[in-house]
Parts: C-alpha cells; sequence; structure tokens
C-alpha cells in the first residue's frame, strides 16, 4: 500500500477508535524488528538531528507496548525463533510473536539512556556497533556534514563557489542547494543523498569539498568527544543480558566499495567484537541499509566470513507464512526504522498490523 494511503488509513484509525480495536484484535505471527540509531533530547544539536529515534520516556513507552505485545528477543534466541516459525508449530506462549528491538552505529547514548530502559523493563537489546568509531572515536560523516552546514554563513552550496584548485569539482554534481535556515533538514538529507551515491574513493574528497563550499571547515576533532560507546561499556551491556553485531569498521556504503574491501570492512569488525568480547559474533547489519546499500557480493563475503544473519533497513517484517515456506533470507532480515518523525500513532500501528504499516 503506498505510503499516503497508509496515512489516510491511520488518520481514520486514530479518530474512529479503530486503532484500539486493531491492537486488542491484532493477530499476526512473526518476527518483527525495530531499528533504532540514539535515544535522547536532540535540542540544538548541530550533529545529524534525524538520528534521534526517540527521547527517553517515549522509548520507555514504546519498549513496555513491545514487551506486552510479544516477546521480545536478542541475538542468541533468534536461531530457534526463526527455526520454530519455519517448522510451523506453534509457541502457545508468545502466540508466535516475536519483536527485536536493534541499535546502529555505537553512540554512548545507546549505553546512557536506552540500556537502563531496556532493563528495568527485563527485555535484551542488540547493538550493531561500528567498530572503528568505538576505536579511533572520529565524527561520523553524517554528522560532520550536518555540522558544515548548520555552522555555515553561506545561503547556499554550490560548485561555482569553490577556488581551492585541490579539490575536483566533479564530487559534486548537485547543482546548488539552498541552506534551508533554520532546520537546514532538506540541505543536509540532499547532501547525505549526494553521499550515499559517491564511489567510496570519492567520498573523503566530498567532504572536503563541502568544508570549502560551506566556509566551515572539516569539523574540529574535539566535537567527537564522548560520542561512543567503549569497550568496557560493550562488555558491562553484554554481561547484563545485551546483545551484539558488526556494523562495519568505517561505515561505508558496501555495495560502492571492491570486492576486497567489503571483505575488509566485514572481517575487521566482527573480529574486533570477538577479541573484546570473546564469543563468536554471527551478525551484522549494513551500514544505511537500504536495498541498494549491499549486494550479491556483500553476502558472499558475509558468509565467507561467517556472517549467518544480516540485518537491511527498508521496512517490511519477517512473517510466520514466508517462514513456513522456507523463504527467510538470512543475510536480509527486514527492519522498520523507528525515527525522530514516527509518532506514537505510527509506532502502534507497525506493532498492531506490521502487515501493512511495516512497509516504508
Ligand atoms: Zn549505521
Amino acid at each position: 500500500m503506498p505510503i499516503n494511503k497508509r496515512k489516510i488509513l491511520l488518520r481514520g484509525l486514530k479518530a474512529t477508535g479503530g486503532l484500539r480495536l486493531l491492537e486488542s484484535t491484532s493477530a499476526w505471527s512473526g518476527l518483527l524488528v525495530l531499528n533504532y540509531h540514539r535515544i535522547g533530547t536532540v535540542g540544538d544539536s548541530l550533529f545529524d538531528r534525524a538520528l534521534w529515534s526517540a527521547s527517553q520516556e517515549t522509548f520507555d513507552r514504546q519498549v513496555r507496548l513491545l514487551a506486552r505485545s510479544c516477546e521480545v528477543v536478542g541475538l542468541d534466541e533468534l536461531p530457534d525463533v526463526v527455526r520454530g516459525l519455519e517448522s510451523g508449530r506453534r509457541s502457545l506462549a508468545s502466540q508466535d510473536r516475536f519483536a527485536m528491538i536493534t541499535f546502529d552505529d555505537g553512540y554512548l547514548d545507546n549505553f546512557e539512556q536506552a540500556f537502563p530502559v531496556l532493563k528495568s523493563n527485563g527485555v535484551s537489546g542488540v547493538f550493531f556497533v561500528t567498530t572503528g568509531f568505538v576505536d579511533e572515536t572520529p565524527l561520523a560523516w553524517w554528522d560532520e556534514i550536518s555540522w558544515m552546514v548548520r555552522s555555515s554563513r553561506c545561503e547556499s552550496i554550490r560548485c561555482e563557489s569553490i577556488r581551492c584548485e585541490s579539490i575536483d569539482a566533479s564530487v559534486w554534481s548537485g547543482g546548488r542547494v539552498v541552506i534551508d535556515r533554520p532546520d537546514c533538514d532538506v540541505a543536509i538529507r540532499s547532501l547525505l543523498q549526494h553521499y550515499y551515491g559517491l564511489d567510496a574513493s570519492r567520498t573523503v574528497e566530498f567532504l572536503d569539498f563541502l568544508a570549502e563550499a560551506t566556509g566551515a571547515g572539516r569539523a574540529p576533532r574535539s566535537l567527537s568527544d564522548g560520542l561512543w560507546m567503549n569497550w568496557d561499556q560493550v562488555r558491562q551491556m553484554r554481561a547484563e543480558g545485551m546483545s551484539f553485531g558488526a556494523h562495519t569498521v568505517t561505515h561505508p556504503v558496501l555495495a560502492r566499495l571492491s570486492p576486497e574491501q567489503q571483505s575488509f570492512e566485514i572481517c575487521e569488525s566482527k573480529l574486533r567484537l570477538e577479541r573484546e568480547l570473546g564469543e563468536p559474533i554471527t551478525a551484522l547489519s549494513y551500514p544505511v541499509g537500504r536495498r541498494d546499500a549491499f549486494d550479491q557480493r556483500t553476502q558472499t563475503a558475509l558468509s565467507h566470513h561467517g556472517i549467518e544473519w544480516a540485518f537491511s533497513y527498508y521496512g517490511g517484517f519477517l512473517t510466520r507464512d514466508l517462514a513456513r515456506r522456507r523463504q527467510v533470507d538470512r543475510l536480509d532480515i527486514p527492519r522498520v526504522a523507528v525515527e525522530s518523525d514516527t509518532s506514537s500513532a505510527d509506532f502502534r500501528s507497525y506493532v498492531a498490523l506490521p502487515q501493512v504499516f511495516s512497509r516504508h
């Protein structure tokens, strides 16, 4: 169903009390995987505000609803859950309705804000960590692009504004991007889209181009202090029931890399986590996660390095019917995005009727 029709349907359900009725009669079976990035209050951050999925209070409400409606599982239970769905055996306790709460990237607020909520509700969360961010604590490219745009004094970004000859202006074919103050969201999204499409060998050049074109320069190193979790925190969370998967070393769009580079990103992040946690790592989530962010070469590399489960990020959920037909692609487990503009009604609709509302 197209997104506009879903919105109209949701508005109608809310107005007529239909959403409440749906919640009480909802009948689905399968695995609904939700994906978050950051938890907390966005305030006037110069970073990418779209990454704040929910405040801590909202996240707590969402976790409570999930715990009431489904059996919340982590990576440790995943193989049994999928095998159970495939076998067609019905689990009376959970009515075969499972949910997984996942986080990408490894921001410190995952430890400070999300972890206490998960613990207090007695459920497990799954954290996909970009290992190079934990080790090197850089500013992520999306946060740096946002910072450059929000720090800029220019009206717009365009190629002609560059005078520095060391930068090849062909990294930018986006014409003129007007900086839409005060939010700057349209400009930031448009520049991020441009970044996604670049060959990996051009991405540093593009950041240098933006540093010039915005007049902001590259972000100072100190901006990323205290942005990421550290390994002690990761180990503590694991010891208290959370589970971990890889999310590459540097968070590239894997499909834009050579097979050798893809292999390095996958293998190194898995090995790094294994060294820190002292256990096998068999799951990964694709950076960016859209259908075009990974390809067959990515999945070949995953299988080669012993990754058995990989999670995408373009909506949908794993239905019991699909599982019974043995059509679960373990290297493309669908996830539903929880984002800054996800309303309470949106979230309730994902949980009550994912068949309709979990698709992007
Ligand atoms: Zn990510």
